[in-house]
């Protein structure tokens, strides 16, 4: 089965942001609209979630969505029926990361992060915040899980 530019375009608020890449779909062999679906679901999760990186300047709240964002990338990976392995996940692609860019691509993919310990999105947690790194450590334990 063909899909259509449309079918394949991921909308957010309404927006066209990107298309899925119509070379996974072949090789991946996806064959039915369901899957298609779930798939641009799944991205208009992590725009909403790169919206809110965008609009935030609290560390805590951005070291929080950094970790939704690589809950998205494992559905991503289980959707299109790639292995989850978070060796793949470009995670240094998000708003207000300031972790060396250049560096991590040429890692890439391997488990080697090379974090900026200032990194508001990565590095440390400000001292005052201890309460809310129990928080963060519960919420990293919850999405390492895999569903
Ligand atoms: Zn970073």
């Amino acid at each position: 089965m063909e899909f259509t530019e449309k079918e394949l375009t991921v909308y957010y608020k309404g927006k066209p942001q990107y298309k899925l890449n119509p070379g996974f779909i072949k090789q991946q062999e996806i064959k039915d609209i369901e899957t298609i679906k779930e798939l641009l679901l799944t991205h208009e999760d992590r725009c909403r979630i790169f919206e809110a990186m965008e609009n935030t300047d609290d560390s805590v709240k951005l070291h929080v969505l950094a970790q939704e964002r690589e809950h998205i990338e494992y559905r991503l990976q289980k959707v299109w029926g790639f292995p989850e392995d978070s060796n793949w996940h470009r995670w240094w692609e998000v708003p207000k990361c300031t972790c060396p860019k250049l560096d991590n691509y040429d890692n890439y993919p391997t488990k080697y992060r090379i974090i900026n310990e200032n990194c508001p999105v990565h590095g440390s947690l400000p001292k005052d915040s201890s309460i809310f790194r129990d928080i963060l450590n519960f919420i990293k334990d919850i999405f390492s899980l895999k569903f």
